[in-house]
């Protein structure tokens, strides 16, 4: 028996106070809280009612977010909000009185990131509905989406949502942020922009980001490539990655050699050998964000079924899925025409690069610049993953996008993004075997985050309880 558990039963059987068990412990009121709950876990092995914090998914193929062969009949446990266990049934011991999911034959997958999000709101990319984020984290979580990297807001607006779903006070996926777009002269998104003209600048918006707790700087297309290049040294004083949307006057090579940590969407171009091997030298990683791109081909509006499925219509106001309706089924300018039939290009184009890319060992990441006509929040994740498969990844390869080399893009394997014991246990449960048909990740049974099964029909979207709002204006220029 431990010195403080004897210490506790003398407490109990009344030979010590508990305030001279207290202070004779000799530790903060942290220690001691936890000595007691150890004690009374102990003494409650042998206690009839369940009393386990554990929680165990069962008969599930495990895809582990490695990129690994999948393990058939597979067993993982939490404890604590972390994983503590995996491996074959049988080979894994589960705590008496966990919270058992029988995943009943189908597959349990790490949370999945989508590592390119604006959670300013809305559906069409331009008018924003801040006041609706409460809807918009559910959507995230509903589908599975237990990470997303905000790559562009109004900074305190991001702040503080991140703060409360910190504190525990607003569900919500684990949310990284860039706060605003540091952009040129002329920015293309005003109230999300820090125009910057010169290095002086540049130094103070990065001092000033870094003060808000930001993850990375995202510099933006007006910047020249001496900015970019200001940018990355002026970050790397702060510690901070920068993530870059380029224009048309940096070459991608040339943000390359700068030392950007990765492209916020797939830089088309046909890279020659010595150009991939600096990426990959640098360690240079791409969002892929297919998924917008297919939105300004406007090919997935040839058929208006997909926003029947479950993780939209089930999350989604229904004003906005008649605004998008229509949107998809109006009448095409000239302009219009010319803009989607420019993008069915660039999708080809960009699923080509994204192949060749990864085929050469630069890390894909996954995202999807939601929202956008098309592309939701949660749901957008999914398509994003069928569009890697579409561009010739594997199964697997695709969902490694959204988990591992998601987390690695923050610095963050050791923490979540994979079934590895010690990481937090975010985990997604779905029907149907997502290794061969990627399209299953969407058949979502269970989503645990933090070692918790959430409550999905309570994150469901509700016209009783919603707010009930609309878009308002536009962020662009
Ligand atoms: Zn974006």
């Amino acid at each position: 028996m431990s010195d403080a558990v004897a210490r506790l039963n003398a407490a109990l059987e009344g030979r010590y106070t508990l305030d001279r068990f207290l202070v004779e412990g000799g530790r903060s009121m942290k220690a001691v809280t936890r000595t007691l709950a150890a004690a009374l876990a102990l003494a409650c092995a042998t206690c009839s009612a369940p009393s386990s914090t554990a929680i165990v998914v069962t008969n599930a193929l495990i895809i582990d977010g490695l990129g690994g062969p999948p393990i058939a009949d597979g067993v993982v446990v939490a404890d604590g909000g972390r994983i503590t266990g995996v491996g074959p049934a049988g080979s894994v011991t589960i705590p008496v009185g966990a919270q058992i999911i029988d995943a009943d034959g189908g597959a349990v997958m790490p949370g999945l990131a989508d590592m390119h999000v604006h959670m300013l709101g809305g559906w069409d990319g331009e008018g924003v509905d801040m006041l609706g984020y409460q809807r918009y984290l559910n959507a995230l979580l509903y589908s599975g989406v237990t990470t997303v990297l905000d790559i562009g807001s109004v900074l305190p607006f991001i702040q503080q949502i991140r703060a409360e779903v910190d504190a525990g006070r607003l569900a919500g996926p684990r949310i990284y942020m860039v706060g605003p777009l540091v952009d040129g002269p002329n920015p293309a998104w005003p109230p999300l922009t820090y125009s910057a003209h010169d290095a002086n600048t540049l130094r103070s918006f990065v001092a000033q980001l870094s003060a808000a707790g930001v993850d990375a700087i995202k510099g933006y297309v007006g910047l020249s490539e001496e900015m970019v290049d200001s940018l990355v040294r002026i970050a790397a004083d702060e510690s901070l990655p920068v993530i870059v949307h380029l224009g048309s006057s940096v070459s991608p090579p040339a943000a390359v050699r700068s030392g950007v940590r990765a492209f916020a969407h797939t830089p088309r171009r046909d890279w020659n050998d010595d150009e991939v091997a600096a990426m990959i030298g640098r360690g240079t990683a791409v969002i892929t964000t297919l998924a917008v791109i297919e939105s300004f081909s406007r090919r997935r509006f040839q058929d208006l079924a997909f926003l029947d499925h479950s993780l939209i219509a089930s999350t989604t106001p229904p004003w906005f899925l008649d605004d998008l309706r229509r949107f998809a089924s109006a009448e095409m300018s000239d302009r219009q025409v010319a803009i989607a039939t420019a993008n069915t290009v660039r999708l080809m184009e960009s699923m080509g690069t994204v192949k060749q890319l990864h085929d050469a060992g630069v890390p894909m990441v996954s995202g999807t610049d939601a929202p956008y006509p098309g592309v939701f929040q949660g749901e957008g994740v999914h398509r994003e993953l069928e569009l890697l498969v579409e561009a010739g990844l594997s199964p697997l390869e695709a969902i490694t996008a959204a988990t591992r080399n998601a987390a690695a893009l923050m610095g963050a394997e050791g923490e979540w993004g994979a079934i590895e014991p010690g990481l937090v246990a975010d985990l997604v449960i779905v029907r149907g075997n997502p290794a061969e048909n990627i399209a299953d990740t969407r058949n979502i049974i269970y989503v645990i985050q933090r070692g918790v099964l959430l409550d999905r029909d309570a994150l469901a979207f509700d016209l009783q309880t919603d707010l009930g709002s609309r878009t308002v204006g536009s962020v662009a220029n």
